[in-house]
């Protein structure tokens, strides 16, 4: 039995600590700590009126941005591992909290600064895209850095555990354990035929999804990165319980961990799916300056113009009751198999109404939330303790992919997929 201290009350984080609550075999006690407690404290009525897991649930505020105020509340908690699914700006500062009070730390999305102009920070990644040849704002370089501490610490930081990246890596790791003496090439493609009804909504954090999706994108090929405008590869995918999509090559970030996990490997490539409507609303926003994250002053206050764009924007965790459709996620491989090639494509299809039904969720926080509580939970129980940064491809995969099937997530092999040119 274990404790978990789960940081943030969003859309993925409601997922993941009611999908804790279903796992009570694994986990007796939960705290739910977040900035505005309040959200907290409501989730936990909903919870214990169902009167339906034993799981001991009790609420916190906190600031996780402070390593103090984290530190003092895990002291008093006591956890077994930390779940973060605040946001990435909190990465760091929650890692360090662990470290200094012994827990283990699990989370969905790589580091990323939320000042993006701060010229220490600014200067370490101008020198990055220089060497590495890729511009996102975020990469692992930041949470790899702690490998060592952890490693000392005799803990695990599991970094990344959501669907893309997360349930991606296991199922990289489980076509190479079952398929494939060798990967070549990984396509992972990751297609939202939800509708919400709104004009222009997003789907998880308006403020990671748009500074992702209006980013350069990037692949990996032959040991190196290649860089691409914005939405400048285009493909289109028929996609089984949606129909056919347009999709874009992204940068994403478990290419960056793939690349280097995976032997062997050749080309990595992301696509997600985008209407044309959600492109020229970002391109229009982006064209105005709504997008970008540097302060300006407004009769007399400074304000961020991404920030007041999010809360212009409908509340993702809002979405649920309006959006119908599937998600279809998952990742198509090449290889070898003795000597022989062959191709497998893995994935999970997922209704925005079942989910909301289960939960009160959309799929999209559905498909990470479950995955955030499945990595928690193979670290509470020990099933996966290999010490220090971990990314999920490095781990068994079998234990996860048998939990993705009894949580919510079943997933299909396709040896016969149409490929992606
Ligand atoms: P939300 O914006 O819905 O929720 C974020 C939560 O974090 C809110 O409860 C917020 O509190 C809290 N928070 C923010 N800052 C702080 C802080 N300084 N201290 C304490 N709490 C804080 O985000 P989502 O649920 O959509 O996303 C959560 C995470 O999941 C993100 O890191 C996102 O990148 C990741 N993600 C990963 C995916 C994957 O597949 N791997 C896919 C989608 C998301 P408040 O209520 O006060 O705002």
């Amino acid at each position: 039995m274990s404790k978990v201290l789960v940081i943030g009350c969003g859309g993925v984080a409601s997922v993941a600590i009611q999908k804790i609550c279903q796992n009570d075999k694994v986990f007796d006690e939960m705290c739910i700590a977040s900035r505005t407690v309040s959200k907290c404290d409501a989730l936990k009525e909903k919870i214990e009126k169902q009167g339906v897991s034993s799981t001991k649930i009790t609420t916190a505020k906190v600031d996780a941005d402070k390593v103090s105020e984290l530190t003092e509340l895990i002291k008093s908690y006591k956890p077994d591992v930390v779940l973060n699914v605040a946001l990435p700006y909190q990465d760091l500062t929650i890692m360090d909290a662990c470290l200094e009070c012994g827990v283990n730390y699990v989370d969905t999305a790589n580091y990323e600064p939320e000042d993006i102009e701060e010229p220490v920070w600014r200067a370490a990644y101008e020198k990055r895209c220089r060497e590495k040849g890729f511009t996102a704002y975020f990469d692992y370089s930041y949470q790899w850095a702690y490998d060592e501490r952890f490693k000392a610490a005799g803990l695990t930081a599991l970094l990344g555990t959501g669907f893309d990246p997360g349930v991606t890596s296991v199922f990289t790791a489980y076509a190479l354990k079952h398929y494939f003496d060798e990967i070549h090439t990984i396509d992972i493609l990751d297609c939202n035929g939800g509708d919400h009804g709104y004009p222009f909504a997003t789907n998880f954090n308006p403020e990671i999804n748009l500074r992702e999706v209006s980013a350069n994108g990037s692949y990996w090929e032959n040991g190196h990165w290649v860089e691409t405008k914005p939405m400048e590869i285009k493909r289109e995918y028929n996609f089984e319980g949606v129909g056919m999509k347009d999709m874009y090559l992204l940068h994403h970030e478990e290419i960056e961990s793939l690349a280097k996990n995976i032997p062997g490997v050749k080309r990595i490539r992301f696509f997600m799916t985008f209407g044309q409507s959600y492109l020229t609303h970002m391109k229009c926003l982006e064209n105005v300056g709504m997008l970008s994250t540097t302060p300006i002053m407004y009769e007399g206050r400074e304000i961020v113009p991404i920030q007041f764009l999010k809360a212009l924007l409908p509340d993702p965790a809002s979405l649920g009751p309006r959006t119908k459709g599937k998600t279809n996620i998952g990742c198509i491989f090449t290889g070898i198999k003795d000597g022989k090639e062959k191709t497998v494509y893995i994935y999970n299809i997922c209704d925005h109404e079942e989910c909301y039904k289960e939960l009160g969720s959309q799929a999209i926080s559905y498909t990470t939330g479950v995955p955030a509580m499945i990595g928690t939970a193979l670290v509470a129980s020990g099933v996966w303790n290999k010490k220090g940064c971990v990314n999920l491809e490095e781990l068994d995969p079998d234990p996860y992919m048998d939990m993705l099937n009894r949580f919510g997530l079943p997933w299909k092999v396709d040896e016969n997929p149409v490929t992606v040119d």
